[in-house]
């Protein structure tokens, strides 16, 4: 059995206490072993990169991006071990888990290939023989927290932008996938990266986390995860004014209108309530159904839903993993508990799979739940699981209306051919993420990312906009 050591100042501390990282879909097997970093750690990986600071901030862009290109290519040399790891240690399925290590080396070549183009702002004097501009500077010392469910791009998607800008970095992963995260840093450390710019400390989220915050040195964090640690870190933060950029959970609504493609609505449907288990930050966990053709529609997603074969993502053929962990798991079928009192039976799933190899993980059924309505808790919160709640719509109206009545605001999906009120979806939706006419989840890397109200705080994620982030503005006025 394989220990993964912390990544401190160029070097792998491989002794101390361990954790296990086991797989949810055969918890027999422990993908790997971890050491369990402590405060000394975060407080040493923190010190090693402000050390590393000024040098890597002082390099040119273009040669940062260099080292991010040489891990890009290493991490495709190692893609299918990488994509099959993901699996073992996080459940997705194995074409899941491609899709999301493919993303990553595109998300590493991007921001790499920013090194070159980086620019700031150029305009012209009032005043006469005055030269005025803007340069991006870098911010010192960014501290990264990620969660579990994509166990690659999230730590890719903050990584890259940060060290493209010349900042260095402590990241601490989430503890039931740390393996995904860890190959990145090896990537990056195969890549010849200096010592102490990139350092990685694995462990418990609550010690952590707040060695991070309390890290003199730190001067930015930056999490996605779950709304109360989300709240957590906003406040402690806020005590060492460090700038924050926070991404938290979601209740995300696809409208679907009786002037939708009605196949590849139910399909997109299906795609995004229920692939990855549910467990996608942009998921969708409410279909707004409009009534003309709610009870056609209700009854084809039931029927697509039930040939969906859930089981070991590592097999072919499965659409499907396990919830992440047991307490995932335990979510979930305490929500199912909840729905069956607000809504009665589901039309299809509210059970956890048993007999054979289910027995060995975190199997639920995927699971409908219809004529849900808006005051009950299946409708307003988070479950993060393979559960759909479907409520009936008057009308257009009254579909934004119910969409827009949540204190949740990261991605919202419209299924309708109409292009009015696709424009009006566009315009009126509380959210940072829209999707026409495709699943709420599924995004790329080249566009801003995050949501709105208490979805988010703070700038964006990926695309030009990760740099409001991971950069600051030094203004300049020069007479000549
Ligand atoms: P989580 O909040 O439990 O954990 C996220 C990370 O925070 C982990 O690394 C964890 O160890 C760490 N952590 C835990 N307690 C901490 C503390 N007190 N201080 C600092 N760090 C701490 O969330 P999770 O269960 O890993 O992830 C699921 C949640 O993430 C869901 O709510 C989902 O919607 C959200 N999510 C959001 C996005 C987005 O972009 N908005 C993307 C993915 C997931």
């Amino acid at each position: 059995m394989q220990t993964f050591g912390n990544y401190i100042n160029g070097e792998w501390i491989t002794t101390g206490d361990t954790f296990e990282d086991r797989n949810p879909a055969n918890t027999d097997e422990v993908v790997g072993l971890f050491v369990k970093g402590s405060v000394a750690d975060m407080d040493r990986a923190a010190e090693a990169a402000a050390e590393a600071f000024p040098k890597w901030a002082a390099m040119a862009a273009p040669n940062r991006g260099a080292i991010l290109f040489k891990a890009a290519e290493i991490l495709d040399s190692r893609f299918e071990a990488i994509a099959a790891e993901m699996t073992r240690e996080e459940g997705k399925t194995l074409p899941e888990a491609k899709g999301e290590t493919r993303r990553a080396i595109n998300i590493l070549k991007y921001f790499a290939g920013e090194g070159s183009r980086m620019g700031g702002h150029l305009v012209p004097s009032e005043r006469d023989r005055v030269h005025m501009f803007a340069i991006r500077k870098p911010i010192g010392v960014v501290g990264l927290i990620t969660p579990w469910n994509f166990p690659i791009a999230i730590p890719c998607w903050k990584l890259a932008p940060a060290l493209i800008c010349g900042n260095t970095v402590v990241i601490k992963p989430a503890s039931a996938s740390p393996l995904s995260a860890w190959r990145l840093v090896e990537a990056l450390h195969d890549a010849g990266i200096p010592k102490g710019v990139i350092n990685f400390v694995a462990g418990s989220g609550a010690t952590l986390g707040a060695a991070m915050i309390n890290a003199k040195p730190v001067k930015a964090v930056s999490f996605t995860g779950s709304d109360k640690t989300g709240k957590w870190i906003h406040t402690e933060a806020s005590k060492r004014m460090l700038r924050i950029q926070l991404e938290m959970g979601g209740k995300n609504p696809t409208i679907v209108l009786n002037d939708c493609d009605f196949n590849a609505s139910v399909e997109n449907v299906v795609n995004a309530a229920f692939f990855s288990t549910g467990q996608k930050c942009t998921a969708t966990s409410r279909a707004i159904v409009e009534d003309g053709i709610y009870d056609q529609f209700v009854a084809a997603l039931v029927e697509r839903t039930k040939k969906l074969k859930t089981g070991n993502g590592m097999e072919a053929g499965i659409d499907i993993g396990p919830a992440v962990d047991e307490a995932a798991l335990k979510t979930i079928l305490d929500y199912i508990e909840i729905g069956k009192k607000e809504a009665g039976a589901p039309l299809c799933g509210g059970n956890r799979l048993t007999g054979g190899a289910y027995d060995k993980g975190y199997f639920v059924e995927p699971t409908i739940f219809a004529d849900v309505t808006e005051d009950m808790r299946i409708a307003k919160e988070e479950i993060f699981g393979p559960v759909l709640a479907v409520m009936r719509a008057k009308d257009f109206a009254d579909a934004m209306r119910i969409a827009n009545g949540s204190e949740y605001g990261l991605s919202a999906s419209v299924q309708s051919s109409n292009v009015s009120r696709v424009f009006d979806f566009v315009y009126g939706m509380e959210a940072g993420l829209l999707t026409v006419n495709l699943p709420s989840a599924g995004v790329e890397y080249q566009l801003p990312f995050g949501g709105t109200k208490d979805s988010s705080f703070g700038p964006k994620e990926q695309g030009p906009a990760a740099f409001d982030f991971y950069s600051d503005y030094k203004t300049v006025y020069l007479k000549y």
